[in-house]
């Protein structure tokens, strides 16, 4: 493809990802991931995923594009703004802030697959996969590839003009896009997400051990949770925002604008009463559609019941 063309391209899928109310792509060359075999590797032995079985899976996919589309050349990364322009109120059991409108694994990928459909109407049938945090693909370092943040010591991206309340989506393709320039990391000396994390769960920068995370124990632990973290919660019940929260980058955030990702029901004003006296049906039409129903209602009860006992 000559440079102009793919400059087109490039900007037309700009425009159609904004229209989209998605707030920033940026395009990568798929290549096997080097640099980051030995750091996964060395993440599986440590048992960092905990429980995660399926984390194990797939190895060579994680690091190779390729391996999932065929004659991969570019990942298209693209991020979404989550920031809710109002909090829980009062003193209650906490949601994570992603969590609160509709599941994003849904909204971003109908987005993802609605741009790819426009660029085939434009130029043709070609050939792509569009993820959102499913499949095995290594979401936060394509992002990075693609010049839309850096890795924080809490592992998560970071944008300067936006902190880190985002999803992240990839479109992978064979389309020929080019690479856009990186971005340095910019967390200087600042230790806020290692000290501020309650269950120490940052061992290191840049690397959490994943079996030791709040998130972990509130939405993919299906088993009991260990007694030994009790105390440390700050009353999560599903994902924990803390290292965050802590972060100087955070005040770039802004409420997002995506009707999608308003929460549906009244729950927001929930007291920690109402959440225990909360029956299956209330959850039910309280959460329908959103991502606490990963959960389900037995697992948010079960991170209810951790934090009263
Ligand atoms: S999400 Fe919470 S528990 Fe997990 S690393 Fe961050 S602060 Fe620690
Ligand atoms: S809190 Fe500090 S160290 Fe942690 S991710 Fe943010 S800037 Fe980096």
């Amino acid at each position: 493809m000559k440079n102009a063309q793919k400059e087109a391209l490039r900007k037309r899928i700009r425009a159609l990802a904004f229209d989209q109310g998605f707030e920033e792509v940026g395009f990568s060359l798929s290549r096997y991931l080097e640099e980051e075999a030995p750091r996964l590797e060395d993440w599986l032995n440590q048992g960092y995923h905990g429980k995660m079985g399926y984390m194990e899976n797939w190895f060579d996919l994680r690091l190779d594009p390729s391996k999932l589309v065929e004659g991969a050349k570019s990942v298209i990364t693209f991020i979404q703004n989550y920031s809710p322009s109002e909090l829980q109120r009062g003193d209650s059991y906490k949601i994570a802030r992603y969590a609160y409108g509709e599941d994003y694994h849904f909204v971003i990928k109908r987005k993802l697959k609605t741009i790819a459909k426009e660029i085939e109407e434009d130029i043709g049938e070609f050939t792509w996969r569009a993820f959102v945090d499913s499949g095995p693909v290594l979401d936060r370092v394509w992002a990075k590839n693609s010049g839309l943040g850096w890795i924080g010591k809490n592992s998560l991206l970071l944008n300067k003009d936006r902190g880190s309340y985002f999803f992240i989506g990839h479109l992978i393709t064979d389309l020929e896009l080019g690479q856009d320039p990186v971005v340095s990391d910019h967390c200087g000396t600042c230790t806020a997400c290692i000290d501020a994390c309650p269950t120490d769960a940052i061992v290191e920068p840049y690397k959490v051990d994943g079996s030791k995370c709040i998130s972990y124990f509130t939405i993919e632990l299906k088993e009991s949770i260990p007694n030994e973290f009790k105390g440390n919660y700050q009353d999560w019940i599903f994902g924990c925002d803390i290292c965050q929260e802590v972060c100087p980058w955070i005040s770039k955030s802004k409420p997002h604008d995506e009707s999608s990702f308003e929460p549906k029901g009244d729950w927001i004003g929930y007291t920690k009463e109402d959440w225990e006296n909360l029956s299956e049906q209330d959850f039910s039409s309280q959460f329908k559609k959103a991502a606490l129903m990963r959960a389900g209602f037995s697992g948010v009860k079960k991170n209810i019941e951790f934090l009263k006992g």
